[in-house]
């Protein structure tokens, strides 16, 4: 049966499909962190729907509340009226923003991608500011959209299709194994905020500010790379003195995957401007921006969508939001995180091709390098991608589930649900030991 839906869909599909390329699975049930292909085999998932499954699959929560939306009658699709399951979901979210944001905000419901929500924020910054310019980071990835490309940089399997020709300063992110900027410390960060306001000069020694600076406190698809709290700081007070309004992306590292509600309050930081999706649906699509409210300058309509009402979508993000805050699933991320990265630092230390690891909570990354490579002016080896390509096969053929991201495509990434048991974390950083020694006999 699965290789039958396989060849089927390899000659219908658009050669743009990318996980399936790799990942010759047919699932046919899924159920928390495990997936079970139409061959019988089962799988530990750490790719998570690439981050947006917090509980996994098929938690009961969502299924439940799915079920009720579906059992009492009301409108699964309501454009973008006011309903009982967004008047929740409003409730519920608002309850996880730090105070200062919270108060008097606005959300809006976009467009269910996390590249909508990016698109959103970005229009909404340049019509309240009136100008044009963005400044975003290296390495960064905010969606396939034209605005959210264009603010993206240079992420490998993501970097061929082109942006548009929106004005974009691109300033170095605190990429510590690669780049100096992320070096630390005050002197680097005081260093990193003085480089973004030279950046950001004009000839005459003032300053050009640009409509917003968009940035992940943790780079996803760029790597795994958290950045140090005091350069994100750095940046908050840098954008505050200029007036330039601060977005978050926090698609991937909202909802306690990195330790906290949201990755930025592990600095203290408060964007101007919140974007979120993947797991805020609870598995079904939904993507929010939240603003200050002085931003909300735009006219009915000026960022429109046909699906920003689905009921489901609302329902299952409710309820999982609730799941998490109850259940203190960030906390858990963070503690069953930090042991998970010493697990990994212990591999470091054992195999020369570990270049790097590094995450917050379960948000992890291990970079590959290959150790005869030429190492760069700051002592580190070059990516090495067919490696990391290899080890993702391997830990396929050890039941383990995970994808790549990085500048070279060379680190993998592990992001489990936050539901992850004892058990799991230990069976999947044996499965990934397995697939390391395997991939470097
Ligand atoms: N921003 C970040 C930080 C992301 O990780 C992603 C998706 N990987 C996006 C935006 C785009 O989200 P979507 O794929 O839902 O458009």
């Amino acid at each position: 049966e699965g290789q039958g839906i396989l060849r089927r869909l390899d000659a219908r599909e658009s050669s743009a499909r990318t996980y399936a390329r790799h990942l010759r699975i047919v699932p046919v049930r899924a159920e928390g962190m495990t997936v079970e292909g139409a061959d019988g085999r089962t799988y530990l998932d750490c790719l998570s729907g690439a981050g947006t499954l917090a509980l996994g699959h098929n938690h009961p929560v969502a299924v439940e509340a799915m079920r009720k939306v579906i059992d009492s009658g009301r409108p699964l699709h309501t454009l973008d009226v006011a309903t009982p399951e967004k008047d929740a979901f409003a409730e519920a979210l608002f309850a996880t923003l730090p105070a200062e944001l919270a108060r008097g905000a606005r959300v809006q419901f976009c467009s269910p991608a996390g590249t909508d929500a990016v698109e959103a924020a970005l229009k909404l910054a340049q019509s309240a500011t009136g100008r044009h310019g963005l400044a975003a980071f290296t390495g960064a990835y905010h969606g396939m959209t034209s605005g959210a490309l264009a603010v993206s940089g240079g992420v490998a399997a993501k970097a061929r299709v082109a942006g548009s020709g929106a004005d974009v300063t691109r300033l170095p992110y605190p990429y510590a194994y690669r780049c100096p900027f992320g070096l630390g410390g005050e002197l680097g960060e005081r260093t990193a905020a003085e480089y973004v306001r030279r950046l950001l000069a004009d000839p005459n020694g003032g300053v050009v500010p640009p409509a917003a600076m968009i940035l992940e406190p943790v780079q996803g698809e760029g790597g795994v790379v958290p950045a140090p709290a005091g350069w994100l700081r750095a940046m908050r007070d840098v954008t505050r003195r200029h007036g330039i309004p601060l977005i978050a992306d926090e698609v991937q590292t909202g909802m306690g995957r990195t330790g906290t509600l949201w990755a930025s309050e592990h600095a203290g930081v408060v964007p101007d401007v919140l974007v979120a999706s993947k797991a805020i649906g609870g598995g079904l699509p939904l993507a929010v921006v939240v603003y200050r409210e002085e931003l909300d300058v735009w006219e009915p309509g000026a960022h429109a969508g046909t699906f920003r009402g689905t009921t489901l979508a609302m329902a299952t993000g409710t309820a999982t939001l609730d799941f998490i805050t109850r259940n203190r699933l960030a906390e858990r991320a963070a503690s069953l995180g930090a042991r998970m990265l010493a697990r990994l630092e212990e591999l470091q230390a054992r195999f020369p091709c570990v270049g790097d690891v590094r995450g917050r909570g379960l948000m992890l990354g291990v970079e590959l390098v290959d150790p005869e490579g030429e190492p760069d002016p700051l002592g580190s080896l070059p990516a090495d991608p067919g490696l990391a390509r290899a080890v993702r096969a391997a830990c396929l053929d050890r039941g383990l589930i995970v994808e790549l991201g990085g500048r070279h495509d060379g680190v993998v990434r592990l992001l489990p649900p936050l539901i992850i048991s004892d058990e799991e974390a230990a069976s999947v950083l044996e499965r990934f030991t397995d697939a390391l020694e395997a991939s470097t006999r």
